[in-house]
């Protein structure tokens, strides 16, 4: 059972005063990712291209975000595969900030009008070249760094790695390189069964130890989101509150709607195989609160963790307690919630509040207002 389906009378839709809207333009791909969450319910290419147009989202925005700012993540499948649709919705919405989930290996293809609009581009990739190969095939890696490199100078925004992290193979060095290409290296420990046995969950303990310590060590700025987001979320608490309302750091449970290519929309992109949680509609032009909320048999309230994570991934909570998925609760959400506790252990030991206090006006600056934290999940 869903803990909150409606909003109450006089509860707003959309918690704050910005909104992401996460267009899944198409939902084809040009990759063949071995872990594809969309694989789940078979959701992956079963809708080809955006059937609503620019102008019915237009008509969705003025309906009912009027009051917001409205931001925009073009997603996908592989959103590179449906240039024409990105380029109506930036001359639709000529005031959005846009953003780009891509898997990087079409990036040359991309207009350099749509990259002079982009405020960051995610790009895919799973650690260093040999698990990136791994995953997602040979060459990937190389290709998806080159691309990068080559549209650096026609873009104004931040480009960030992205990582699903794997593999207990994935080492300190992989992903501290990533940081000398990237403006932001952004990591979310893998949703899935297998991922986690007691080796690989050491493993990626002694490369949290490691990140963390440069973290607090470098003295420049070390953009490792979700480290940044746990130091922020520490030491500014009220930066919680004013992206999230306080909940979930991925604003599944706030303010982030997932539209599919058909129109409907979803809180969490993995979750569109849900038919519960259906949230709204782009041509019907009606959206509710979304319905994955913090539920009593969550364990977050009594976490030594909440004050910093917020519940990290309503998904693997809802399956865990709500959905009572044991075998995602132990092989999956626990393996996660630990990491995440083990993260906070190790920011504590270094004194966050210490370091920020000393830290140069610049890094402070960064550290609590990066337009990053609105793009990505902040927390792994
Ligand atoms: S670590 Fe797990 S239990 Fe603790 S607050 Fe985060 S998601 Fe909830
Ligand atoms: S962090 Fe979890 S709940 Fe949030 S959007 Fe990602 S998969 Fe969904």
């Amino acid at each position: 059972m869903l803990s909150a389906q409606t909003a109450s009378p006089g509860e707003p839709v959309i918690v704050g005063n910005r909104v992401e809207l996460q267009l899944f333009t198409t939902l084809k791909c040009n990759l063949k990712c071995s872990y594809c969450s969309l694989g789940v319910g078979k959701i992956l290419r079963s809708q080809k291209h955006a059937t609503y147009s620019a102008e019915q989202l237009e008509t969705f925005i003025s309906t009912h975000l009027d009051d917001k700012e409205v931001y925009i993540t073009l997603y996908g499948g592989e959103p590179t595969l449906n240039i024409r649709f990105v380029l109506d919705l930036m001359d639709r919405l000529p005031n959005c900030r846009f953003n780009m989930q891509t898997n990087g290996t079409l990036l040359h293809r991309v207009p350099n009008k749509i990259l002079a609009r982009l405020s960051n581009i995610m790009i895919s990739v799973d650690g260093g070249e040999e698990v990136t190969d791994g995953y997602r095939g040979k060459g990937v890696y190389r290709k998806v760094l080159d691309n990068a490199a080559a549209i650096r100078a026609k873009t104004p925004g931040t480009l960030t790695a992205r990582v699903t992290w794997w593999s207990g193979e994935t080492s300190f060095e992989e992903l501290d390189d990533l940081t000398r290409v990237f403006d932001y290296v952004y990591f979310q420990f893998a949703h899935e069964k297998g991922a986690y046995t007691p080796g690989s969950v050491a493993k990626k303990k002694a490369v949290l130890a490691r990140l963390i310590k440069k973290f607090f060590g470098t003295g420049s700025f070390y953009p490792i989101v979700p480290i940044m987001g746990t130091v922020r979320n520490m030491v500014l608490p009220s930066r919680i509150n004013e992206l999230s309302a306080g909940m979930s750091q991925c604003r599944v449970s706030t303010n982030l709607l997932n539209v599919m290519p058909d129109g409907k929309i979803y809180p969490c992109p993995d979750m569109l195989y849900e038919k519960e949680l259906l949230q709204g509609d782009i041509a019907g032009n009606w959206v509710k609160k979304s319905p994955l909320q913090p539920h009593p048999d969550m364990p977050c309230r009594q976490c030594t963790a909440y004050h910093y994570c917020r519940g990290n991934c309503m998904k693997n909570m809802h399956l865990a307690y709500v959905k009572n998925d044991t075998d995602w609760r132990t092989q999956v959400t626990e393996p996660i919630c630990d990491l995440i506790r083990f993260m906070g252990a190790e920011v504590d030991r270094h004194d966050p509040c210490r370091w920020y206090a000393k830290a140069p006006l610049p890094i402070r600056t960064r550290l609590a207002n990066a337009e990053i934290y609105e793009f990505c999940e902040v927390m792994p």
